[in-house]
């Protein structure tokens, strides 16, 4: 798989009225399938399951969720077996996501939102792992330890590409705000921008999976960005996004990187970025989300194309 993705100019007035490079890190096109930061944070997490001679791994998400999607995938791929236990109604088994998932071999148990409000606590793990002694845990979003160095790989890659001050990331779980934080090791500037309301716990969060908070001082997670909540939107936001990416020509999903972007254009707006100043913009994938978002009429299928590569339903 390739692990190598592409950086690339963006062009847009703002951009130009504030005097701004804006660059891009496609993550998106990594892969047309595992794309972007659950790929980057799998890849070690796949090794350890080599090494450790697990014959799978368990992992946690909802029932549209890119990590599930992508382990699920790499599952088929790589030939481990996987199991997810998803938030919600067996019925979900049944949506783009998860049928997907299912056709690459996941097993898929459904739990409610009190049994998944468990998928942190240390008796709740120590039980699942005696139940699967096979499988190697790993966290919703795929968000532990072990994701930190693939995802810092992209710092690697950067570095090569383009100088630049300020690197931007949507924040979910934050494994991937931490994995670039370690890869940086303070070389510039890092904005995360939280997807989800109330989001300030994941600082802690950040400074847990670091290990290392005190000598990583460059970086700040915006929460005011959230438009709502976690998949929340507007039509306006939505009307934002497409015309951003029909000027530049690159797709985003109003859930996680189309966050970022919106983020990118208030921040732009209210001057916070000098004349001369160079972002880079990471992708982080996750278009399969568009198939969830227009099957439930969140979206419409004729102004959000999904991209080319996703299994047929
Ligand atoms: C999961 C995800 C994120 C958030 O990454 P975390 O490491 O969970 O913070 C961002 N963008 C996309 C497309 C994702 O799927």
């Amino acid at each position: 798989m390739s692990n190598y993705s592409p950086l690339q100019r963006l062009k847009h007035p703002l951009f130009e009225q504030h005097q701004l490079n804006v660059k891009i890190k496609r993550d998106d096109l990594l892969h047309p399938i595992i794309s972007g930061n659950k790929w980057r944070k799998l890849k070690y997490n796949i090794e350890q399951l080599k090494q450790e001679n697990y014959r799978g791994i368990l992992s946690f998400g909802g029932g549209y969720s890119n990590h599930i999607h992508a382990l699920a995938y790499a599952g088929h791929y790589y030939g481990f077996k996987t199991l997810g236990i998803i938030r919600g109604e067996p019925h979900y088994a049944n949506n783009a996501t998860l049928s997907a998932a299912q056709k690459w071999g996941m097993q898929l148990i459904f739990v409610d939102r009190n049994s998944y409000r468990q998928r942190y606590d240390r008796n709740y793990l120590t039980e699942l792992q005696q139940i699967y002694p096979e499988y190697f845990i790993v966290p919703e979003g795929g968000s532990n330890q072990l994701a930190l160095p693939g995802v810092a790989e992209v710092c690697q890659e950067l570095n090569s590409q383009t100088q630049y001050d300020t690197l931007l990331t949507p924040v979910g779980s934050a494994g991937t705000l931490s994995g670039l934080i370690i890869g940086d090791s303070n070389q510039h500037q890092i904005l995360g921008i939280a997807v989800l309301k109330q989001a300030e716990h994941l600082i802690e969060q950040v400074k847990q999976l670091t290990c290392a908070a005190n000598s990583h001082d460059n970086w700040q997670l915006l929460t005011q960005y959230h438009y709502g909540g976690y998949a929340k939107f507007s039509p306006q936001n939505l009307t934002d996004l497409k015309a951003f990416s029909e000027l530049t020509g690159v797709p985003f999903e109003p859930i996680y990187s189309g966050k970022m972007i919106l983020a990118l254009l208030d921040l732009i707006n209210k001057n916070a970025f000098e004349p001369g100043h160079r972002i880079v913009l990471l992708h982080t994938g996750g278009l399969q989300g568009l198939a969830g978002l227009r099957e439930q009429n969140k979206i419409r299928a004729d102004e959000w194309p999904l991209p080319p590569g996703l299994p047929a339903r």
